[in-house]
This record gives C-alpha cells, sequence and structure tokens, in this order.
C-alpha cells in the first residue's frame, strides 16, 4: 500500500481531517486493507473526514446541545435563496441565465466569506458588476438574518463564534493530514479550537523518491492510447500497484473513458456490458441526469408537461427502464411503424397524441396508457409545495413501472438512490413556504440532477483525477496527461463579482500572478511526491498548433524518455480467409421496392442487398414541416386529381385562369391526407403558406404543358407489374399521356435538381425508373420519357427524350431512337436484375461520394472511403496542370 503503516497505525487514536472527500475516502479504504491483510475479523472504522465533514459534524453538535437554531441551507436552498435575490433585484442588462448569475453570485459569497472579506464588500465596489453584486450581498444577508438562515461559507465563522463562547465542545487533538494551505476563515478556526484546548498537528504524507519518465506522441489521441498502454504494463507487472491518472481538463473523461474501454477492457465495449466494475474509475460519472435511468425518468416528466422531441420519444418507447424485455420488440415496432410514421409537421409529440396512436395499436407500451390515465383530468394544474410535487412525481413514475422490474445493476441502483435523493433535496425547498407550479418544480429538479452524479467507489486500481482531487493521497504511480505549458501551471481567474483590489489585498485565487505560481508549485510539488513513479505524457501537435512541455514540470521532475507502448490489437483478418458464404435463394420473383431495386443493384450491390434483402433501413424521421417525399406525395396528388378532372391539353387551354386557379385550390385541399396532425396556429399557417406555394408553382407550371403538342391524360398514379430478368417489379408510373397522332409519353414528376436523363445512361443507370417503365411498350409505341421538373424559378423546365421534335419542348439533341435505346436498357436492366437476385452484394459503389456519403449501410459494409477516393496518376496529373 502507498499509505506507510506508520501512519495508518496512528488513525485509531485521534480525528484525522484531509482536504477533500477523495482523499479522507483512500485513507480509510487503506486502513481497512491493511486491517484485513493482517487477518483482522472487526474492527472499528477510523475517524477520517474530509474538512468539510469535519465542520458538519462540529455544527450538527452545535444543534444538538441546542447552543446552535440556524437552518444550514444546502447547495440547493441557497441557490433557490440567490434567485429570489436575483429576482428582487435584477441586473439592468444579463446575457446569462438567473441561474448562471445565481452560481456566480453563490460562488463570490463564498470567496469573500472564506478570505473574511466581506467587511469590505461594498467599501471596495467601485464599478457596475461590483456595486451590483454588493447590493445582492445585502439583500441575501438580510433575508438570511431575517429568516435565521446559514449558508456553509458562513460555517467556519460561525463555529469560531461558537469556540469563542464555548458553546461547543471540542476534540482533545485532530490531525490534520496534506493540506497545502489554509484560508483566513479556517486558520481562525484552527486558532479557536487551539485556544479551546485542542491538539492539532499538521502532517504531509511522507515522501517518496519519484522516478520520472515522459512520453511524447504525435497527437492527443494517440497520447490517450499510450497513457492506457503505460497503465497496463504498470498494472501487469504489479497488480496490486495504485495508479492516478491526472487529467486537467476532466471533460475528456468520456474521451478517456473509450480508449480505456478499448485497451483495458474490451469486453466491457459491447453496449450491453455492466460497466459498474471496471478496473479504473472516473472523478465523476458526470451529470447525473446522464444516466440513463434518470434520463429516462426527466422525459418522462417532461412527457407529462409538453412536446417531447422525436428522438426522446423513441429513447422512452426502448429504454429498458419503462419496457420490460420482452415488451421492447414491440415497443421498437411501434416506434418505427407507427410513431414514426405519423403525418406530424413538428418532429415532437405530446403526451395525448402518442395515446392516441396507442388506441389504434394494441400492443403499443403500456406505460403510456397508464400515465394518460393517472394525469386525467390533470392533476399537474394549479401550485402545491415542492414536497407534494415530488410526492406526484414518484407517483408518475411508479404508474409508468419506472425503473422496471429487472434486476439493477449496482451503478443503476445507485442512479436510482441519487434520483431519489434529488427528490427529497427538492423538497427541502419548501423551506421558503411557497407554492408552486409543476413546470417550476421540475426545472428545480432537472437543474439538480445536472449536479455530478459520485457513484460509490469500487476501490479500482486506476483512479482518473482532477489535480485538486488527488492533492493528499498517496499513490504508487502517477500518469500526469496533457503535461503541457498551457496546463501547468494551472490557470487561476480572479471573480468578475468582486472588485480586484479586494481581491489582491486578501490574496484571492487569481488576484496575483506571482501567488498563482507559487500556489501551483507546491501543489504539483506535493502531488508529485506522494508517488514513487511518475509519467508525463504529452501530445507533440494538438488543434491549436505545435506543443511544449510544461518548463515547471522539468523543473520539478526532469523526466526519461520513455517510448509509448504499442497499444494491442488484433491482427487484421485476411480477405482470402473468409469464404465466399452461399446465399438463400429469394423467396419469390416479386420483391418489395420497385425500380429501387434496380436503382440500388446499379449504385452498389452491397447496398440492394442489405436494404432490399436484408431490410436494413434507417427509421423515418419527422421533420419540421414537409419533408421531401411528403412534398412529393402532395404534389402528386394534386397533379392527380387535376388531370383526372381536365383530361386533355385542349381542356386545360380553354379554362380562363381564375377557373383554373379554382380547380387547382380544390385539388390541394383534397390532397392533404387526411391523417396529418395540425393542431397548433404555427402548423395551421404552415400548412397554409405550403398550399398557396403549390398553387403558385403548379400554376406556373400548367403553362409548360400548354408548350407541348396536344395529348390526353390517359392514366396517373397507375400501378403495374413489370417482369424483368427472374424479377417482378410493382411499380406505380406517375403519369401516362397519349399523343393526339398516336404513341404515348411516360411522365415523371421531379421536385429535386438532381434531375438529368443523363442517369439513364451506362451499364449502371443512377434512375432506372423510366428505362424501366419503357419495358412495358411495344416497338414504336413509346414517343417520350420526360421528367416534369416542378420547381420554382428557372429550373422549371421539361427535360428528357423524344422519337421526334417537338412532342416535348426540350432541346434537339433530344431526340433519340427510342426503340433501340428500350432494347439497350432491356439487356442492362435484365443483368441487374440477375445479379440482385444472386446475390451479387460486393461493396462497390458507382461513385463513393455519391453513393456513400447518405448511405445508411455505411455501418455494415465497413467501407474504406479512402481506397475508392485515392486520385489515379492521370487524374493527379490532369489537377496539377489546371
Ligand atoms: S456506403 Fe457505399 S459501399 Fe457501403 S453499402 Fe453504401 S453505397 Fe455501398
Amino acid at each position: 500500500m502507498p499509505y506507510p503503516p506508520a501512519l495508518l497505525d496512528t488513525l485509531a487514536g485521534r480525528p484525522t481531517i484531509l482536504p477533500n472527500a477523495n482523499a479522507a475516502h483512500a485513507l480509510r479504504q487503506a486502513y481497512s486493507d491493511r486491517q484485513r491483510s493482517s487477518s483482522i475479523a472487526a474492527w472499528q472504522p477510523p475517524d477520517v473526514f474530509s474538512w468539510d465533514q469535519f465542520l458538519e459534524s462540529l455544527w450538527s453538535e452545535a444543534i444538538v446541545n441546542g447552543s446552535e437554531t440556524r437552518l444550514l441551507l444546502s447547495p440547493a436552498q441557497e441557490h433557490a435563496l440567490w434567485l429570489d435575490v436575483l429576482a428582487l433585484k435584477p441586473p439592468p442588462s444579463a446575457l446569462a441565465s438567473p441561474d448562471a448569475l445565481a452560481n456566480l453570485a453563490g460562488s463570490a459569497w463564498s470567496l469573500v466569506h472564506a478570505y473574511e472579506a466581506h467587511p469590505r464588500l461594498r467599501l471596495t465596489a467601485l464599478s457596475h458588476d461590483t456595486r451590483t453584486f454588493a447590493d445582492w450581498a445585502d439583500l441575501f444577508r438580510r433575508e438570511c438574518v431575517r429568516h435565521q438562515y446559514l449558508t456553509r461559507a458562513e460555517l467556519a465563522s460561525a463555529l469560531t463564534e461558537h469556540l469563542t463562547h464555548r458553546t461547543l465542545t471540542v476534540p482533545s487533538e485532530l490531525l490534520l493530514l496534506g493540506f497545502l494551505e489554509h484560508t483566513p476563515a479556517a486558520q481562525r478556526l484552527l486558532s479557536a479550537l487551539r485556544d479551546a484546548g485542542c491538539v492539532i498537528d499538521e502532517q504531509h504524507l511522507p515522501q517518496s523518491n519519484t522516478a520520472a519518465h515522459q512520453i511524447i506522441t504525435p497527437d492527443e489521441t494517440t497520447e490517450l492510447q499510450a497513457a492506457a498502454a503505460r497503465a497496463r504494463t504498470l498494472l501487469e507487472e504489479n497488480p496490486q500497484s495504485h495508479i492516478a491518472v491526472i487529467l486537467p481538463d476532466t471533460s475528456e473523461a468520456p474521451a478517456l473513458d473509450s480508449v480505456f474501454r478499448e485497451l483495458l477492457a474490451p469486453e466491457l465495449e459491447l453496449v450491453t456490458a455492466d460497466t459498474s466494475s471496471t478496473p479504473w474509475e472516473m472523478p465523476d460519472a458526470g451529470p447525473l441526469s446522464t444516466q440513463s435511468l434518470v434520463a429516462t425518468a426527466l422525459d418522462l416528466l417532461r412527457l407529462t408537461t409538453g412536446p417531447l422531441e422525436l428522438p426522446k420519444i423513441s429513447a422512452l418507447l426502448l429504454s429498458p427502464y419503462l419496457n420490460s424485455p420482452e415488451a421492447r420488440l414491440q415497443a421498437a415496432r411501434f416506434d418505427t411503424a407507427v410513431v414514426r410514421t405519423t403525418m406530424l409537421l413538428r418532429p415532437e409529440f405530446e403526451l395525448n397524441t402518442l395515446h392516441r396512436l396507442t388506441q389504434a395499436t394494441p400492443s403499443a407500451p403500456s406505460w403510456i396508457a397508464n400515465i394518460h390515465t393517472l394525469l386525467t383530468p390533470s392533476p399537474l394544474e394549479g401550485q402545491r409545495t415542492f414536497a407534494d410535487w415530488a410526492g406526484l412525481t414518484r407517483s408518475i413514475l411508479q404508474t409508468a413501472g419506472w425503473p422496471s422490474s429487472r434486476t439493477l445493476n449496482p451503478l443503476e441502483q445507485q442512479a436510482q438512490e441519487a434520483f431519489d435523493a434529488a427528490l427529497d433535496t427538492i423538497s427541502t425547498l419548501d423551506f421558503r413556504g411557497r407554492r408552486v407550479p409543476f413546470t417550476t418544480f421540475l426545472t428545480r429538479l432537472i437543474r439538480q440532477c445536472a449536479e455530478p452524479f459520485h457513484p460509490a467507489s469500487t476501490n479500482a486500481p486506476i483512479q482518473v483525477l482532477s489535480i485538486n482531487a488527488a492533492l493528499a493521497q498517496s499513490f504508487d504511480h502517477l500518469i500526469l496527461l496533457r503535461s503541457t505549458d498551457a496546463n501547468y501551471p494551472a490557470k487561476e481567474r480572479a471573480h468578475p463579482l468582486l472588485s480586484f483590489a479586494l481581491q489582491a489585498d486578501t490574496d484571492m485565487p487569481g488576484a496575483k500572478p506571482e501567488r498563482a505560481a507559487e500556489r501551483a508549485q507546491s501543489t504539483l510539488r506535493s502531488l508529485l511526491q506522494n508517488s514513487t513513479s511518475t509519467t508525463f505524457t504529452f501530445a507533440r501537435q494538438t488543434a491549436s498548433g505545435e506543443q511544449r512541455f510544461s518548463p515547471l514540470l522539468t523543473s520539478l521532475a526532469s523526466p526519461q524518455s520513455l517510448d509509448p507502448a504499442t497499444p494491442h490489437s488484433e491482427p487484421p483478418i485476411a480477405l482470402e480467409a473468409l469464404q465466399e458464404p452461399s446465399l438463400p435463394p429469394l423467396p419469390a420473383a416479386e420483391v418489395i421496392g420497385g425500380a429501387r431495386v434496380l436503382k440500388l443493384q446499379a449504385a452498389c450491390g452491397f447496398q440492394a442487398f442489405a436494404a432490399i434483402r436484408l431490410r436494413s433501413e434507417e427509421p423515418r424521421s419527422i421533420t419540421a414541416g414537409f419533408d421531401a417525399l411528403e412534398s412529393g406525395n402532395f404534389l402528386h396528388k394534386t397533379m392527380e386529381r387535376f388531370w383526372r378532372a381536365v383530361k386533355t391539353q385542349k381542356n386545360l387551354r380553354n379554362m380562363s385562369h381564375d377557373e383554373r386557379l379554382q380547380l387547382l385550390t380544390d385539388c390541394i385541399n383534397l390532397s392533404i391526407p387526411a391523417r396529418l396532425i395540425a393542431d397548433t396556429d404555427w402548423e395551421r399557417s404552415y400548412l397554409s403558406l405550403q398550399k398557396d406555394r403549390l398553387r403558385r408553382v403548379l400554376n406556373t407550371w400548367l403553362t409548360k404543358e400548354l408548350d407541348r403538342s396536344p395529348f390526353t391524360v390517359l392514366d396517373s398514379e397507375k400501378p403495374a407489374q413489370i417482369p424483368i430478368g427472374p424479377l417482378s417489379l410493382s411499380v406505380r408510373i406517375d403519369r401516362i399521356d397519349q399523343l393526339e397522332d398516336g404513341g404515348f409519353v411516360f411522365v415523371d414528376y421531379k421536385t429535386g435538381y438532381s434531375v438529368d436523363p443523363r442517369q439513364w445512361d451506362g451499364d449502371r443507370p443512377d434512375d432506372p425508373q423510366l428505362p424501366l417503365y419503357s419495358l412495358l411498350m411495344q416497338p414504336e409505341e413509346l414517343k417520350g420519357l420526360a421528367f416534369a421538373r416542378i420547381r420554382a424559378g428557372e429550373e422549371m423546365k421539361w427535360t428528357g427524350m423524344q422519337s421526334e421534335e417537338n412532342i416535348l419542348p426540350i432541346p434537339r439533341g433530344s431526340v433519340t431512337d427510342i426503340d433501340s435505346a428500350i432494347e439497350e436498357w432491356r439487356s442492362i436492366l435484365t443483368t441487374l436484375a440477375t445479379d440482385f437476385a444472386a446475390g451479387a452484394a460486393t461493396v462497390n459503389p458507382k461513385d463513393v461520394n455519391l453513393n456513400c456519403t447518405h448511405c445508411v449501410e455505411r455501418l455494415i459494409c465497413r467501407i474504406n472511403p479512402e481506397a475508392f477516393l485515392a486520385p489515379s496518376a492521370d487524374e493527379a496529373t490532369d489537377e496539377g496542370a489546371q
């Protein structure tokens, strides 16, 4: 163990205080391990506290002995009080939210009391911001005095008063271990303790002889991998080692966690793996609200008060905390087949909308109906106490079945307990005796859950810590990440709500650069001396440029260079070793997907195989307003209705402008899908705008229909079955026009940009839809294939091919021998259909940029785009010549 036995022996006799809770826990653990290794069956835990725990224990004694009656505010209560003060005296112009301002005011309040600067606060407040804070502090203090509140920042001073007046008994002796300095308020308290007869022994942890190494890597990701490899090597050499990994910016903890998973415990990479017992521990597990069990509860509560975004609705439907394992598959089907196909103009759902959908789906998750019943009529109206709302919240969650009947793993259990504690903490906000609406309660609960989640330590051999959390602890090995001059010494900043003169006079952090350097040096020296070996790592190059090893660390340690260990990796599997698997035959010649089957097969065999045969599809998403598919359908339906009514170009020509507009308006109104949900003013306005836009675009388009040779619309949206090779494809033809002097034209409505008849060319046509339709025709019957490009502006036009001029208003070069083209397409499309039926699923995109960029199969095809994007020698030469 890194703690010397002589130190552990002294713990049983006297209370021991350490600067932080991490250090106190580590020392208690070291004591227990030693007792266990000495075969002692039972022992009295030592009195080892953090400084804050020690103050709270003295305060509890003052309460118990009756010498104190004030309410010691919890951080949540103090925050609520600051919010009240800010509401009484709002800042003239605030860019920050009230919560952020309350946090800032709270931190300034803590500083002025820790450095005993409060008597001079008003005198030194000369700028606008400092005067504003001085006003807030006066109001805050008056509220505290009026209601007999005490803040944690004032605790040391209050205890000093009790000791001075002998209203508090003190321990006969205390050991203070690992403190680098004390604030003035703490110094006064320690003096008062000594004056009251307490013998205080201040010690530092015994120093070790530190061997230092340095690992330099080319980039930051490699640095994390090198640190993980170093930790693994150290553990392999001695599995009993205690290793601290120091991370200057703890927001990088998730990235480090993922590297550790890959290199230290690959079995935990599975999303279903229980990660409550890893060989490493992170500084904290992030905010409580990021634990999926708590995120589920909060999203469920948000759903009771208003609409929730589609991704969150899906997360609730798939959550293991609301659905049993058996019900989750049904819930996933409900999500993809019902929820995501609902026609909405906003990508969010209210509880009522969701409930309406469940009524038509017997297999829908039962929790939706259960909470809907509980909330009908809504008990969330009106104002209640925080404790009442907390009780109702528990009922809602219980009714929904949260957190499910399955056995929770230890981490989930702790998250559930922490959430329960958060509800209890919010209930204490009733200290102001107010009633609030449910939305206020929920806002406070969400804020409370944004606090860090500290699961119980598993005493893992690798501890990932910030510098301050690592102080006053002893380790076998220390790995200091990001050891550059940008991180060491750490920057100190002056507080923006306190005058600079006040901060400098009282020696607050950030006011004097020379004091900041001294503090950083003594902190780092202490950290390095408490470990037997240290490894510094840093990346030579980062996004901010070239990096330099910290001169401060060089002066403290003079490290020797060490080569980064090569991360373990599995050898790649040789492709030749893979056997070509035999494919099951197609179950039937009729394949769902129409012309898309051939389009995908032409683009990439694997894409067609995955999308059509494996049914690998992305769940449909709902965007704000109409998406491209909905806009297209809206236009198709309108045109279908219009031409069913008008039938011929001649009739169109004979209509007056007003008649044409009126018919378009009627067709548009009838084409709005009946199942489209448009309940709000925004949705109704959006719909009206879209109708108006479509009317104007189609009215312009109809003038283009008059530019053609005379025709009759024979059919619209006509279903057909087209045999092609071994397949039979179902299609729906947008429009078939019959020309006055014989022959037909196929029309395809298009609203996108990328429409070009050249997409019909080659062995791998990008858009084989119209070529496929053409196979339905007998020789000399087909006179034209046309894209009706219906877009506002100059893009609106006819494109395609025709067998003779003036059938369509398209350029001269579009005249083609259509019968020959059909024969060529028949051969090409038959090959594609045969390949698809035979399971030709090669990963071979026709154009990586075009086909792969938005391809949802990319996850499973594992393509390496660089292999396809590497320019040929010719291309490189061409580019160079330009
Ligand atoms: S990402 Fe590219 S290579 Fe992979 S399946 Fe899609 S189109 Fe084919």
